[in-house]
């Protein structure tokens, strides 16, 4: 078996991974380090998230770099912003023993004089995105003459949202000496053409998929206003009743506050949290072990450690920040090969992180509507009717207070008796759900999955509900293609999951749909960027050019039309339609 000490990477490389958990490499790292220890041949990997590929192209990257030489001498290409600070932060945290070895992050949509002050400074390893990476080779800022390697990381990502031209010019810019490594999670023909480019006799490396998230667990979301979470929390317990499950919050004052709320109402829960002292943690984490306790509410931190099977449900309260964090929330269920539940209680807010799981563990949530009263009400009644059936009767125990029991009840007939034994067990339940609302909110009508394709609406109708129309002040003539706009906002924003509408890409500008909510994210962020070194200048417009502007405004704005304004020549022209241009898309595919 391989260890990261056979590699002959630095001690204090080793020591920080070592710190970090890493007890013995991964697939994809102990295949890429020893080969990028010793050789100068590229590298084209089939691996996706979750194999641990960071590690795989950065050990031997930080081992490789040169602390005395302040130029960058690995440069790593990226899809999203988010990817790239992700990345970043690993490598940061790979080296934090070694002295000297500086690791930057640039990307759009982040003011570009903090990054050029920084590349100064000198970086060994720059992480970036491609449209900031070019635009900063542009201004000659960032140089990649001389860099020894160059990490294509999620490459058919990047070509997917677009980014096509830019990793070609970014790579035009590199010595023909350098060695090149390429990760991507499918090997699509045009990934196969990038490689026929620019890399020359690889080694080709693929890795299973790590299976991060258990097949026997169920993911499933509930989506509701946030003042109805806790509601939720109660009907998922209510519809329950044998439920074994850790609700997660994310902080101390959360989890105080739902589990004294839970024990209030007579549930059998209790919390575990960084206030408690050690003996009273172990007190609340033995009765949990011996299921004298159901309901464990917990934030990440103080759940650490607590390995016990047969959980039957995993509530999240709050959903993490991380992906892994959740992929690591719900691996405490469906052990052993048993099956299990993962619930995450979200409002609309939440989509982008549901959707990032989605992305990076290949985990497939379905929406669901969360319990509603009479579901529950349905449930418990029958399983208490269940239960009368079963029960196993004890003639010589109750055998002495029969007849005085026949005797009371003598005048019921078997319908009353009946209801009147399940009304004394179960009118509580009746009269609280009585008038129970239906807490589920925007989309939680339908039973689909979420991530099916929501109805198509005309460009009117989602004008009117949804979509803000914004002016750029690049075209055609800029080389601005659908994919490019749609790789330029995703990385200009600090998520991928902004919806845009139509896009219309004309000679000197162009104009596209996003979410009314995102309207002014986009535009502060596109307003900080530069494309094919022209600065931009976005702004929301009044409508998409499909129809001819009046006279008196501005076709761009709808403002008020200024003396020698914008090029009038497009005027009543009409916009030429990006490819699937009236479909809602998103900036990157799932
Ligand atoms: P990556 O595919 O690089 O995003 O890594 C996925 C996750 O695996 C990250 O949380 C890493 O910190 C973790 N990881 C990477 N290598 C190892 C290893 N050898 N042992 C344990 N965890 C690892």
């Amino acid at each position: 078996m391989s260890t990261f000490e056979n590699f002959g990477l630095h001690q204090n490389i080793i020591k920080a991974v070592h710190e970090l958990g890493f007890e013995s490499p991964t697939p994809i790292q102990s295949e890429t380090i020893p080969h990028l220890m010793s050789s100068q041949q590229d590298i084209i990997a089939t691996a996706q998230t979750g194999t641990g590929k960071t590690a795989a192209f950065g050990l031997p990257a930080i081992h490789l770099a040169n602390p005395d030489n302040k130029n960058t001498q690995t440069l790593v290409l990226c899809p999203t912003r988010e990817l790239c600070v992700q990345i970043t932060r690993d490598l940061i945290s790979y080296s934090k023993y070694l002295k000297g070895v500086n690791i930057l992050a640039v990307y759009g949509g982040e003011r570009i004089d903090s990054q050029i002050r920084a590349l100064k400074k000198g970086a060994q390893i720059v992480v970036g995105t491609p449209g900031r990476t070019r635009d900063l080779i542009n201004r000659k800022k960032l140089f990649v003459e001389n860099i020894e390697r160059v990490v294509l990381d999620e490459a058919d990502e990047m070509l997917t949202m677009g980014f096509k031209q830019e990793l070609d010019a970014i790579l035009e810019n590199t010595p023909k000496e350098k060695q090149t490594l390429l990760f991507s999670a499918t090997m699509s023909p045009k990934i196969v053409s990038i490689t026929r480019k620019f890399m020359k006799n690889s080694v080709e490396i693929a890795v299973a998929r790590k299976n991060i998230g258990a097949e026997n667990i169920k993911h499933v979301n509930y989506m509701v206003n946030a003042k109805d979470r806790y509601e939720v929390l109660k009907r998922i317990a209510d519809l329950n009743p044998n439920i074994y499950g850790i609700v997660f919050c994310r902080t101390r004052r959360e989890t105080k506050e739902i589990a004294n709320k839970l024990m209030h109402d007579g549930y059998n829960a209790d919390a575990i949290h960084g206030d408690l002292s050690q003996p009273q943690r172990d007190e609340v984490m033995g009765k949990f072990r011996r299921r004298s306790l159901q309901v464990l509410v917990a934030t990440d931190v103080a759940a650490r450690g607590l390995d016990v099977n047969d959980i039957t449900h995993i509530i999240n309260y709050s959903l993490p920040d991380d992906p892994e964090v959740y992929v690591h929330r719900s691996g405490r269920t469906g052990r052993a090969g048993k099956s299990g539940i993962s619930i995450a209680i979200i409002h609309t807010r939440d989509m982008r992180k549901l959707r990032e799981i989605e992305r990076i563990s290949g985990i497939s949530f379905s929406k669901e509507l969360a319990p509603s009263g009479r579901d529950i009400c349905e449930k418990r009644l029958y399983a208490l009717i269940d239960k009368i059936e079963k029960v196993e009767v004890n003639e010589e125990q109750i055998g002495p207070f029969l007849d005085n029991i026949y005797e009371k009840l003598n005048s019921f007939d078997r319908e009353t008796l009946i209801k009147h034994f399940v009304s004394a067990e179960f009118n509580r339940y009746l009269s609280y759900y009585k008038n129970a609302r239906d807490i589920n909110i925007s989309g939680g009508k339908n039973k689909r999955d979420s991530r099916e394709p929501r109805e198509r609406k005309t460009r009117s109708e989602r004008q009117k509900s949804k979509f803000a129309t914004i002016f750029i002040n690049v075209g055609s003539r800029n080389k601005l293609t659908p994919n490019r706009l749609m790789g330029l906002i995703n990385e200009a924003m600090d998520s991928k999951d902004a919806v845009i509408g139509s896009i219309d890409i004309m000679k000197k500008f162009s104009f596209f749909e996003i979410e009314d909510n995102r309207k002014n994210d986009v535009i502060k962020a596109l307003n900080k960027e530069t494309f094919e070194d022209v600065s931009l200048s976005v702004e929301i417009s009044k409508e998409m050019p499909n129809k001819a502007p009046s006279k008196k405004e501005d076709f761009f704005t709808g403002r008020k039309k200024r003396k020698g304004g914008r090029d009038q020549k497009f005027r009543g022209k009409k916009g030429q339609k990006g490819k699937g241009g009236k479909n809602k898309r998103k900036n990157r595919s799932n």
